[in-house]
């Protein structure tokens, strides 16, 4: 990696690749695993009180969030971006979960701007990740990525890209970090 170049991206989805979901109970006898809200940093009078909004009473999935994937990405050598219909919320919500500080994310354009049900078009979010990028390298990991956004991201992108797809099923996998580490080598 060019030593000037700044750090890849990572568009990092909430919805599938953390809070995994869809499964059956095949796959989960026992439901999801979940696991307790991590020890809170110092809180808000508001939150101590019980009266600010409490995360895991804000979205009872965030307990699917396994906290372990905080540190996993930032450890990872590229600069995190919330992608996700969660957008502010993400901060607000999920980070504190994960151990992460609060992070860029991505406003998405106006639905009504948008030509998605246009045949054979890239997933909404593709267009205004490489618009977001701009140029530079980046990662996406989302449960929503096709072959028709890789080849989109190749056609409209200049940088490095990788799609990675995670099943929605499961959330992030061990096999999901070592795909995207091995990106980086
Ligand atoms: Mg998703």
């Amino acid at each position: 990696m060019d030593g000037n170049a700044p750090r890849p991206l990572l568009f990092l989805d909430v919805d599938g690749p953390l809070i995994p979901f869809g499964a059956g109970p095949e796959q989960y006898p026992d439901g999801y695993p979940t696991y307790p809200a991590p020890l809170a940093p110092p809180v808000s009078p508001m939150h101590r009180t019980g009266l600010g909004p409490q995360p895991a009473a804000v979205n009872p999935l965030l307990t699917r969030i396994n906290p372990a994937h905080g540190p996993r990405l930032a450890a990872l050598p590229c600069d995190l971006v919330w992608a996700t219909t969660w957008m502010a919320d993400a901060n607000e919500c999920v980070a504190p979960w994960l151990g992460l500080p609060e992070l860029p994310f991505v406003v998405w354009p106006d639905p009504s701007d948008s030509d998605e049900a246009e045949w054979g078009a890239p997933h909404w979010k593709t267009r205004p990740l490489v618009h977001w990028a701009s140029g530079r390298d980046f990662l996406w990991v989302d449960d929503e990525i096709t072959d028709t956004d890789r080849t989109w991201v190749a056609a409209h992108h200049r940088g490095r890209a990788l799609l990675h797809r995670v099943d929605h099923r499961h959330g992030l996998t061990d096999a999901d970090f070592a795909a995207l580490e091995e990106w980086f080598t």
